[in-house]
């Protein structure tokens, strides 16, 4: 059977795909990227992640008429009143052209520069949704605090400069393993992989 993962963000979906192949369950399950399954950009307009996801889930959903996730995703940093948040992934974007994970974290670290409190976290919404129109949704949060510099190779995006509350580590020096354990994303999706496998049986 197969599914969609409605993103195209190289990051999400090698997490994604390592949360589906943990589960012996879902391990025969084909997954499609937006890019495989040629579903067209979605403007990430709404103002939360929960309407983000649940656009891009129904509308993956509905162009293709398979079961369809998406995951909407981001940092919320106290000391900004919550941004980036919504528009993590464009946060240094000038003149309509996308910004790249290491000027996002330039920016970043420029606004946050002789700030002491740098409390912050990443929150995560996933959305599943059928092709007739049905969308749930479930949500995840890991909490920690922007570092000063940049530490550690793994991850994408904000992960170098996100260490991870009671672990002296920044996300991108974790193993991929480690992640999928802690991180917002895996929270997000193991709580919704009960009514996924649910929708999966009613699909057979
Ligand atoms: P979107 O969900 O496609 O709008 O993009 C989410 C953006 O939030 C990504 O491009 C990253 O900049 C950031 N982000 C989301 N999840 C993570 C993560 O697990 N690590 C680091 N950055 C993340």
């Amino acid at each position: 059977m197969q599914i969609v993962l409605a993103s195209n963000n190289h990051g999400k979906l090698r997490e994604l795909k390592a949360l589906f192949a943990q589960d012996p369950e879902l391990q025969a399950l084909q997954l499609l990227s937006a890019e495989e399954a040629k579903l067209e950009p979605v403007a990430e307009d709404a103002s939360t992640f929960q309407g983000n996801a649940r656009k891009k889930a129904l509308t993956a959903a509905k162009a293709t008429g398979l079961l369809a996730l998406a995951d909407d995703s981001g940092l919320e940093v106290d000391a900004l009143g919550g941004r980036p948040g919504v528009h993590s992934a464009r946060y240094a974007a000038r003149d309509g052209v996308k910004s790249t994970d290491e000027e996002n974290i330039k920016k970043l670290l420029g606004e946050l520069t002789d700030v002491g409190q740098r409390t912050a976290r990443f929150r995560c919404v996933v959305a599943l949704a059928m092709p007739q129109g049905q969308v749930w949704t479930t949500e995840g949060s890991c909490e920690g605090f922007i570092t000063t510099e940049p530490q550690g190779q793994g991850g994408f995006g904000y992960d170098p400069v996100f260490s991870v509350a009671g672990l002296g580590r920044t996300m991108a020096q974790l193993t991929e393993a480690e992640k999928n354990r802690l991180s917002h994303r895996a929270k997000a999706f193991f709580k919704a992989l009960p009514l996924l496998k649910e929708l999966l049986a009613q699909l057979k």
